[in-house]
């Protein structure tokens, strides 16, 4: 028996696999529930979300691999929660925003020494280097910009 992880949860198609966060990361689901999907299952679920109405017919449409009734009701299962999680938190002005940055190697080894000399995570030691420049140059920060 194949390794269930290796399996997308929707078209139980084996192969490598993405994380699909069940709630999506940019509506607060960082740390919940995930599930593995295939590359094209999870591209395509993103748009299925959005559909007006997530019916059998209009997911057929975006992903032809949802043909039947079984990998259709998975799609629309998991399309619902990312559709409900945005309703949410659309007018939430506090949800977790996701910022995708992609480093310069040169940048990212710095950060990773960073975060060795600190003790911490990548994260935190972005946190460090914004708090430390920022107090480096607050002199020259205009009052109303503090
Ligand atoms: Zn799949």
């Amino acid at each position: 028996m194949s390794d269930p992880e290796s399996v997308c949860y929707i078209c139980h198609i084996d192969g490598p696999m993405e994380e699909h966060h069940l709630v999506p990361r940019a509506y607060g689901g960082r740390k919940g529930k995930t599930k593995p999907l295939c590359r094209t299952c999870h591209f395509h679920l993103t748009k299925a979300s959005r559909l007006k109405e997530i019916t059998l017919i209009n997911l057929r449409s975006i992903n032809p691999l949802w043909s039947n009734s079984e990998t259709a009701t998975r799609a629309t299962e998991l399309a619902n929660i990312i559709q409900k999680s945005r309703k949410l938190t659309e007018s939430d002005r506090n949800k977790a925003m996701l910022i995708q940055q992609r480093l310069a190697p040169a940048d990212a080894r710095k950060l990773r020494s960073l975060s060795r000399v600190f003790h911490c995570s990548l994260i935190k030691a972005i946190e460090i280097s914004i708090d430390r420049t920022y107090r480096s140059i607050k002199r020259k920060i205009p009052p109303d910009l503090h």
